[in-house]
This record gives structure tokens, C-alpha cells and sequence, in this order.
């Protein structure tokens, strides 16, 4: 595998390890709610409390844990790799950048941001946002919703995402379900571009079939070895 220009995508499964429930857990629910009921904007014009509230608990809870060796890896080969690189994730949580992954882009949102509606400043965010807030670039109260893309909202940094994919020579994607379009997609352009694609996931995804090689097992383990090898063969180049 002769690689220069890699493209990484995550899901919530790269943060499993460090003790951030998936989105479908074997139940089905996402930390015990129906996902349309927490993560459409129908839901937050219905019932703005409710919404708030679950993403508030998600915001604190970051303080809780910390980034894993599946982190510490792909930021490893951020700061390590010559050639182009670009993570992408489907992750609203903060455990890249803290692991020090800096060539990322967040294409669903960050827990960490809030977006007002009343301006459309988005300003980095750490407490809850129950109880109306007010924006730090306009002052209105009550108008900040969670910088979260919700089902039916159009993600963040498409251009660019395709851009990247469109040119890379590696893609690989790494826990993620590969039910949730378009980052669900991805790996169809990148085919076309010519890349060889891996699949690293607990369990084969749904979009198994498009990757060239499936590495089956936790992210904690793979990802060091996947980046390990990486280095190592550029190095050795
Ligand atoms: P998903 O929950 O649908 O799928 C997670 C995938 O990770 C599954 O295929 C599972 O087999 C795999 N997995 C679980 N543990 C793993 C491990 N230790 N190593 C490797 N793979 C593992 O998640 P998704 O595909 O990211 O779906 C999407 C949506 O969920 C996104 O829109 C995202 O914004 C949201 N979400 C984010 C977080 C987070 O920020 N950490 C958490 C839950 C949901
Ligand atoms: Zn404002």
C-alpha cells in the first residue's frame, strides 16, 4: 500500500473505547432516546427543553473522559505525515483535537460550539444551554441552539471533504455505520479517485463491500498498527 495523500473518516465508534456511547447502541436508542426525538430540527422546535438538555449532558460528560490510543494514533500521523491529510469525523465530541489532531474538520457539528439564531455567530461553548443563554456577539437571549448538524440538516465542510477525497490515494474509515449519508458515500468517491480504501470496524458495516480490505477489531488496537505501518513504510521509502 503505496500512500501520499490520505483522507481519515471517524464515527462514533473510534470514541467507544474512551467510554462515549455509539449512536445505535444494541438497543437502539442513542443514550436511551429515540434518535428523532434528540437529533431533528422538528424535534427542537417541538420540544427545545428536551433537546438542550440532552446535548447539555453530552457537553458535560466530555469532562469525563479523555482520548484513547485510537486518538493519540491518527493525531500522531497528523504531526508525522508529509504529504496531504485530512480527518474528517462524524464525532460532535472533542477527542481529536484534544488528542492534537489539527488538519480536521468536524462535519456534523461540535458539542463545543453554539449557534445563535438570531445573529448566526457561532461562539465556542462549554456549559449548558438550557435556561436561554445569551450570544456573546449580539446579546439576545434565548436564540443559541447546539452547533450539531440534526438529521435533515446539510453537513459542514462538503466541499472541501470532497475535494480531499477526490484527490487521496488512502481513505479509510473507521468505526462509523455507514448508514448515515452522505459521509455514508464517501468511500464511492474515493474509489473513483483510485484509492485504496480500508474498512477498520468492530463488525464488517453495512458499506463493507465498497472498502478493499475490512481490518476487524477494536479501534484502540488497530488504528496504532494501521498508523504505525504507515509511517514505517514512508519512512523506509
Ligand atoms: P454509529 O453509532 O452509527 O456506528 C458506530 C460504529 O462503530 C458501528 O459500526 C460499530 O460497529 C463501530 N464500533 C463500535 N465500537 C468500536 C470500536 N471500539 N472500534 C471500532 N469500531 C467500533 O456511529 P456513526 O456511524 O458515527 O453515526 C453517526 C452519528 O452519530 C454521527 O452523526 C455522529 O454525529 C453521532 N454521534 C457522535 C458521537 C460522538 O461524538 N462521539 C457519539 C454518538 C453519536
Ligand atoms: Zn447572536
Amino acid at each position: 500500500m503505496k500512500a501520499e495523500r490520505i483522507v481519515i473518516l471517524t464515527g462514533a465508534g473510534v470514541s467507544a473505547e474512551s467510554g462515549v456511547p455509539t449512536f445505535r447502541g444494541p438497543d437502539g436508542l442513542w443514550e436511551g432516546h429515540r434518535v428523532e426525538d434528540v437529533a431533528t430540527p422538528e424535534a427542537f422546535a417541538a420540544r427545545p427543553g428536551v433537546v438542550q438538555a440532552f446535548y447539555d449532558a453530552r457537553r458535560a460528560r466530555l469532562a469525563e473522559v479523555a482520548p484513547n490510543a485510537a486518538h493519540d494514533a491518527l493525531a500522531r500521523l497528523d504531526r508525522e505525515w508529509p504529504g496531504e491529510f485530512l480527518l474528517v469525523t462524524q464525532n460532535v465530541d472533542d477527542l481529536h483535537e484534544r488528542a492534537g489532531s489539527r488538519r480536521l474538520l468536524h462535519m456534523h457539528g461540535e458539542l463545543k460550539s453554539a449557534w445563535c439564531l438570531a445573529c448566526g455567530a457561532r461562539s465556542p461553548w462549554e456549559g449548558p444551554l438550557a435556561g436561554g443563554p445569551a450570544c456573546p456577539a449580539c446579546g439576545a437571549k434565548g436564540r443559541m441552539r447546539p452547533d450539531i448538524v440534526w438529521f435533515g440538516e446539510i453537513p459542514y465542510h462538503l466541499d472541501a471533504i470532497d475535494q480531499a477525497l477526490a484527490a487521496c490515494d488512502l481513505f479509510v474509515a473507521i468505526g462509523t455505520s455507514g448508514l448515515v449519508y452522505p459521509a455514508a458515500g464517501f468511500v464511492e468517491t474515493a474509489r473513483f479517485a483510485g484509492a485504496y480504501c480500508i474498512e477498520i470496524n468492530l463488525e464488517p458495516s453495512d458499506m463493507a463491500s465498497r472498502f478493499h480490505e475490512q481490518r476487524t477489531g477494536p479501534a484502540g488496537r488497530l488504528v496504532p498498527e494501521l498508523v504505525e505501518a504507515l509511517l514505517s513504510a514512508r519512512a523506509a521509502a
